[in-house]
């Protein structure tokens, strides 16, 4: 049935089609991108990336949490620790091994394996398994916990999460009688800051 273009008394008015949003301006860009992806209430879990300490800070707070756990902060626990707060990204087991020493010389394997195998015990260092590396926490003082984390493919930066997740995973295995050993949450995808440098290539290769 042809539809009258004669509007009744009474008939809405037609709707002019929607224009489609506007790809946002480069210098705008950014500040939409760095959005938290969801605000935080109280009591709410915040899928925001956790924020590391300064070194030096971080450093202070992992010895704390090692000694209030009756352990001793001995010199291959604290570099394996420094070198990857410096770092700042995951890091490999033989990067570690090889830039250990004193102008960057090499230590024994056995040095930094073990003082990782104590690190991540205590929950200081956590392991990023779709990398095969080691990255510090950027909590030293929180409580043992397992990591969630976004990880870039272009510049290899990850980010822990707090996705808050753990009490459910673990109840529900309780529920079938399964035992978890461990929970590992790894995205994988583009940064913030890779994603605007991208961007900004674009418009540049583009003139515009
Ligand atoms: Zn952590
Ligand atoms: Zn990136």
């Amino acid at each position: 049935m042809r539809r009258s273009r004669w509007r009744m008394p009474g008939d809405r008015k037609p709707q002019r089609p929607r224009p489609l949003p506007r790809r946002p301006r480069p210098g705008r860009f950014h500040d939409q991108i760095m959005t938290p992806l969801a605000p935080s209430r109280p009591g709410e879990t915040s899928l925001e990336a956790l924020r590391p300490t300064s070194p030096r800070a971080a450093l202070v707070r992992a010895e704390a949490r090692c000694l209030a756990a009756g352990e001793r902060w001995t010199e291959p626990r604290r570099r394996t620790f420094e070198l990857l707060v410096e770092a700042g990204r995951p890091v490999k087991a033989y990067d570690l091994v090889a830039c250990y020493g004193p102008g960057r010389r090499p230590t024994k394997p056995p040095t930094v394996y073990r003082a990782l195998d104590f690190l991540i015990d205590l929950g200081l260092v956590h392991k990023v398994e779709t990398d095969n590396a080691f990255i510090a926490c950027p909590r030293p003082d929180a409580a043992r916990h397992s990591a969630n984390f976004l990880i870039c493919e272009v510049c290899g930066r990850a980010d822990e999460l707090d996705l808050g997740m753990e009490e459910s995973l673990e109840a529900i295995a309780a529920r079938l009688a399964f035992r978890l050993d461990r929970v590992v949450i790894e995205a994988r995808g583009v940064c913030a800051a890779c994603r605007f440098k991208a961007g900004r290539r674009l418009v540049n290769d583009q003139g515009l």
